[in-house]
């Protein structure tokens, strides 16, 4: 018997934690964030306590209440409501589809013995994440700190990842990793072969990025072997537009051209492809790409694994030497990740970027906005938003408050220019009538029901969090 649980993922845009079991075969379609629901309870100040092990995400539901899934260390703090400690771990295996904090954000929450398969790309975004932010409970995707975390106690766990590509076995189940195009480089779909045929399961898609030939070659290959289950997301499936990355890279080359000031590019953190539009658009211009430190240990990871990423070395890109702790640039300022990245040549303060920034086009956003207070912008000066739109109340205000510095700064010209990660209504469409699949259960999208008016050939069953579906 194949049985299907939804755990997060059902009826909201991200939080995708899905369990699929086959006789006693078990494995984790990704451990994500729910967003939507963690926003209901916390903020920036009020966030889950380390002291409290898993309490204050289970107790807010933020966390499924499953047994055999969580750390030793956090199960044994308890709780109400946090499931007794298990003496061996419900599940083979998480495969993971790309490293998005709504798809892999909670995974450093599993059982150590729970082993990850995901691409070497989505392995390095992680481990730049976890660098970045130094050791904070939500962070700990590679390693951790046991908790209680004695101050003497130092030595972290480390977690067993597998990089794959292709054909690889996990949990007991013969898989195949097949990489789509979206927002953040090493994406994979995965075809999970079960007694009842094979189960595909997209993570997030688009059909429209740079890397869109990857997403077709899925199409082909996962079509060619059949798919009797697909467990699809369709963020996007009641929208029809379809802006391509190359739209954006048209629109943005236009209006740079005509700028004579800094041209300010503000887009999603890791978005590689949104990066490489804009390098792009500064080759095209004369122009050289200005970076933060976080983007060039980015790219430095990346560049290795995946060759489609910028290579510092080669490209016209400065990095922003930011001022931090004592404000002098002094080696002891920064942590030892950012001391190597601004050993590079290409390290700029904000005092050095001053003289030249009409030739820059600055990768900068609300986050950066004092430092680009320091480098200055003016009447000629261009602000490219080239992110989703605000969503949230607290984005709504971020975004307030970056208009608030613009008009301080007096940037006067704006332009939206912005292409989705997620395929829209009629990719998602086609990909299905592609793939043919008996079943398919929608997981990613607050539309699911829309499914059902879209395809009525294909049996739709919407999941219910927590309730097993059983074939
Ligand atoms: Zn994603």
């Amino acid at each position: 018997m194949v049985r299907l649980t939804v755990l997060g993922g059902a009826g909201e845009i991200g939080g995708n934690k899905i369990l699929l079991e086959d006789g006693d075969r078990r494995l984790l379609l990704d451990f994500g964030i729910s967003f939507a629901r963690r926003s209901r309870f916390f903020e920036e100040y009020l966030a889950p306590r380390a002291a409290a092990g898993l309490a204050d995400l289970i107790v807010t539901g933020v966390l499924p209440a499953a047994t055999g899934l969580y750390r030793q260390d956090l199960l044994a703090i308890g709780g109400p409501g946090v499931p007794a400690p298990h003496a061996e771990p419900a599940v083979g295996a998480l495969l993971l589809s790309h490293a998005h904090l709504d798809h892999a954000g909670h995974l450093g929450f599993l059982d150590a013995r729970i082993p990850t398969y995901c691409s070497a790309p989505s392995h390095g975004v992680l481990s730049v994440l976890q660098g970045v932010r130094g050791r904070a409970f939500e962070s700990e995707f590679l390693d951790y700190l046991e908790r209680p975390a004695f101050r003497d106690l130092r030595a972290a766990v480390g977690r067993r990842f597998e990089l794959v590509d292709g054909e690889f076995a996990a949990g007991g189940f013969a898989c195949r990793a097949l990489p789509v195009d979206h927002s953040v480089p090493g994406s994979l779909a995965f075809l999970v072969r079960t007694s009842r045929g094979n189960v595909l399961y997209t993570g997030d898609v688009r059909f429209h990025g740079p890397d869109a030939a990857d997403s077709e070659a899925m199409l082909q290959a996962a079509g060619r072997e059949g798919v009797w289950l697909l467990l699809t997301e369709g963020t996007r499936l009641d929208v029809l537009d379809r802006r391509t990355e190359d739209d954006v890279y048209r629109e943005c080359l236009a209006a740079v051209a005509e700028t004579a000031g800094p041209v300010i590019a503000d887009f999603a953190p890791r978005d590689v492809s949104r990066m490489r539009t804009f390098l792009r658009v500064a080759r095209e211009t004369d122009r050289v790409l200005v970076i933060t430190a976080q983007d060039a240990y980015l790219l430095e990871t990346l560049h290795d694994v995946d060759p489609r990423v910028p290579d510092l070395r080669r490209e016209p890109i400065l990095v922003l030497k930011e001022r931090k702790q004592t404000g002098t640039y002094s080696e002891r300022d920064y942590p030892r990740w950012e001391r190597r990245v601004l050993a590079r040549p290409s390290a700029r303060t904000a005092g050095e970027l001053r003289p030249m920034r009409d030739r820059c086009l600055l990768a900068l956003g609300f986050w950066d906005v004092q430092n680009l207070a320091d480098i200055g912008a003016g009447r000629d000066a261009l602000y490219i938003r080239s992110a989703s739109e605000a969503y949230t109340e607290e984005q709504a205000a971020d975004e307030r408050r970056m208009h608030n510095w613009l008009a301080l700064l007096g940037v006067r010209r704006h332009l939206y220019s912005h292409a989705s990660g997620h395929a829209p209504q009629p990719d998602l469409v086609r990909m299905v009538r592609a793939l043919g699949p008996e079943v398919l259960v929608p997981v990613h999208t607050e539309v699911p029901r829309l499914w059902r008016d879209l395809l009525p050939e294909v049996a739709v069953i919407e999941p219910t969090p927590g309730v097993p579906l059983e074939w």
